[in-house]
């Protein structure tokens, strides 16, 4: 990991910038009186290589802010840095740009294109960044990911955890800094579910990458190095090194007016 990372540094200039900050982060849906504070001021730093669990009740901001830390959405405040680049406030094209060079995600129904073959849809974020298609690459990126004798089939033909591993597929094929999931393992039998979640170990421990997972699952949770808490669009604490059962606990306690632990 630390070899890893010195490598890839090309100036003498500190310490490696953290893979995710977001400072101050606010985001709103809706107008005046049905307005909705999804997130409220979240300030927030994952450090390069780490995989972080994202729990809290229905509603309190977990799905908002994988978006907005990723791009697909805007806050209507704070900031967001990516390996310490700040995301466009720009344009979308800009934000589009800036998601494709630094960032996979993977979603919870997979969002595989059902008239593409596995390894089409694959390389679609190179093909949509304009990349060059690596055939032999992508191909060695299914087939570790169990995916090797399915590279010309369909969505359709697959189960779901092969579709949840094609979809990692995809968002590991542009070497991303960060990946997001949203609910990954939401839809996946138990089997299929720890597969995903050791997929993501990997690309942790083998690429560098950071990984931020949302989940409701303590079990799933327990697969990252540290879970942080939302209720009501603000951050509730954190746990390190969580077990199932310290997760679950914390999760009981969450509604609780002294969330934090005091
Ligand atoms: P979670 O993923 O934790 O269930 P969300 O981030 O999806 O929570 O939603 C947080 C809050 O923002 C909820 O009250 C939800 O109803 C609201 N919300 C989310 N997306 C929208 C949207 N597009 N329009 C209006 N309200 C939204
Ligand atoms: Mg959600």
């Amino acid at each position: 990991m630390t070899m890893f990372r010195s490598a890839r540094r090309t100036q003498d200039t500190g310490p490696a910038p953290e893979a995710l900050r977001l400072v101050k982060v606010t985001r709103t849906y809706g107008e005046a009186e049905s307005a909705v504070t999804a997130l409220d001021g979240v300030t927030l730093g994952l450090a390069r290589g780490t995989f972080t669990a994202v729990m809290g009740p229905s509603g309190s901001g977990k799905s908002t802010l994988l978006q907005c830390a990723a791009g697909l959405d805007r806050p209507d405040s704070g900031i967001v840095m990516v390996d310490g680049t700040e995301m466009t406030s720009g344009g979308e094209a800009e934000r589009t740009r800036f998601r494709r060079d630094r960032i996979g995600f993977v979603f919870q129904q997979y969002n595989l294109l059902p008239t593409l073959t596995v390894a089409q849809n694959t390389v679609l974020p190179l093909r949509l960044a304009r990349r060059r298609v690596d055939g032999a690459h992508a191909r060695e990126v299914l087939t570790s990911l169990g995916l090797g004798d399915r590279l010309g089939h369909l969505p359709e033909q697959l189960s779901g955890g092969q579709r949840q591993r094609a979809a990692i597929a995809r968002a590991l094929i542009t070497r991303p800094r960060v990946i997001f999931a949203d609910e990954p393992t939401g839809a996946l039998d138990t089997r299929s579910a720890r597969e995903v979640l050791a997929l993501l170990r990997r690309a942790v421990t083998e690429h560098g990458t950071t990984v931020v997972m949302v989940t409701h699952d303590p079990l799933a949770a327990s697969h990252a190095d540290t879970v942080v808490f939302l209720a009501d669009g603000r951050l509730a604490g954190e746990l390190r090194a969580p077990t199932v059962d310290a997760v679950a606990e914390r999760l009981a306690h969450l509604g609780d007016d002294a969330p934090l632990g005091a």
